[in-house]
């Protein structure tokens, strides 16, 4: 069986390839040009692990490059994961979020259809879709309501998936995943700034972690868990769309409180507001908000209700939101560089 995964190099990619390749996939990827050659994720995989995967270098925007890639693999299965994933980005760079989201993700059905119509297709939606939430939890049912760029360019990949899947009946399928995280999801997130924040702090840092809305309410999970949902929906009898989620939520205060806690360290809030800050019991500033962090428009508060996948595919999250944590603040402990 042939694979191919479109955003190999991030952090669903990095869980992803070795996923497949224990299941005796062939696994290729998706991996554009950057200056230094870096693989990104990829390069933290063993030499082992790396030699199995097959490369192809090119960019989901080129549509030449997408039709000629699966004329010649014709795919099992593709993974579309490849896009601008960071909501605040989004809001200052919407053209290319929508270039590489909407465009992107046009060429890869297209070349589906056109060049390799028995692949069946994986499209990576999300929680955002439902954005300034109507109804909770959130399930296939529950209305959209992007509210970003980014969740406007994954609603246009998620009904351009639904209207190929009927109008030309190809195996097409949206998950559409809650907030999934990990210890090499991309710094910017906010989790991993928060667990980054406090191997920093842990190794004798003073300089506090800066965040925006400490009650964002998220539901957040493993990212290795989803990989797997994400395989379960492909082979799955039929094409259809699947919420993957935990069912928990927790704020980006719990998230500090319980990173901070895994360090050993303890942590108490003084003042509101702009001016809240997480203090040490030895009086240090761990945490200050800056409004730069707060988003444009609020999205709350997710929370997944995930259970057809666990009907129709057996799915369910196998993480704790205190064993996320705790993976991710003890990797960042030990893996601590001092930049
Ligand atoms: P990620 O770490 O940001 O990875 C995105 C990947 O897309 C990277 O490999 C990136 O390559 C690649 N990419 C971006 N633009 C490209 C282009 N023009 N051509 C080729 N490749 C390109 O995201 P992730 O967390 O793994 O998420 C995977 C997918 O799931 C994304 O579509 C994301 O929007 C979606 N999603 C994520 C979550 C979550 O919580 N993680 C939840 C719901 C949905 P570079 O390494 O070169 O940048």
């Amino acid at each position: 069986m042939i694979a191919l995964i479109t955003g190999i190099t991030g952090q669903d990619g990095y869980f992803l390839s070795q996923f497949l390749l224990e299941k005796g996939y062939d696994v290729y990827g998706i991996v554009r040009r950057n200056s230094n050659r870096r693989m990104g994720n990829l390069d933290l995989l063993s030499e082992k692990i790396k030699k199995n995967i097959h490369i192809y270098e090119g960019d989901v925007t080129d549509t030449n490059f997408i039709n000629n890639t699966f004329e010649k693999l014709k795919p099992d299965e593709v993974y579309h994961l490849a896009a601008q994933s960071f909501v605040a980005y989004s809001f200052t760079n919407p053209t290319f979020t929508y270039d590489v989201n909407i465009g992107g993700t046009l060429n890869v059905v297209n070349a589906v259809r056109d060049y390799s119509n028995n692949t069946r297709l994986y499209f990576a939606g999300t929680s955002e879709l439902y954005g300034k939430v109507t109804k909770s939890p959130q399930n296939e049912e529950t209305p959209f309501y992007p509210a970003s760029p980014y969740a406007i360019s994954k609603l246009a990949g998620f009904w351009t998936v639904k209207v190929y899947r009927e109008a030309y009946g190809l195996f097409m399928s949206n998950g559409i995943l809650f907030n999934h995280e990990s210890e090499v999801r991309g710094p910017e997130f906010v989790t991993r700034k928060i667990s980054l924040g406090v191997a920093r702090i842990y190794h004798g840092s003073k300089e506090p972690i800066e965040l925006g809305n400490l009650n964002a309410v998220k539901d957040w999970g493993y990212a290795k868990d989803y990989v797997e949902g994400m395989w379960k929906i492909l082979n799955y009898d039929k094409p259809d769309d699947f919420v993957l989620g935990t069912g928990e939520s927790h704020t980006v205060r719990e998230f500090v409180e319980e990173a901070f806690k895994v360090a050993g360290i303890k942590i108490h809030w003084e003042g509101s507001g702009l001016d809240e800050k997480g203090i040490s019991d030895d009086g240090r500033i761990l945490v200050k908000i800056n409004k730069e962090f707060f988003r444009p428009l609020d999205t709350n508060p997710f929370i997944a209700d995930y259970s057809k996948a666990k009907k129709l595919l057996n799915w369910y999250p196998k993480t704790s939101f205190r064993d996320l944590v705790k993976i991710m603040v003890k990797y960042d402990i030990e893996h601590y560089k001092k930049i």
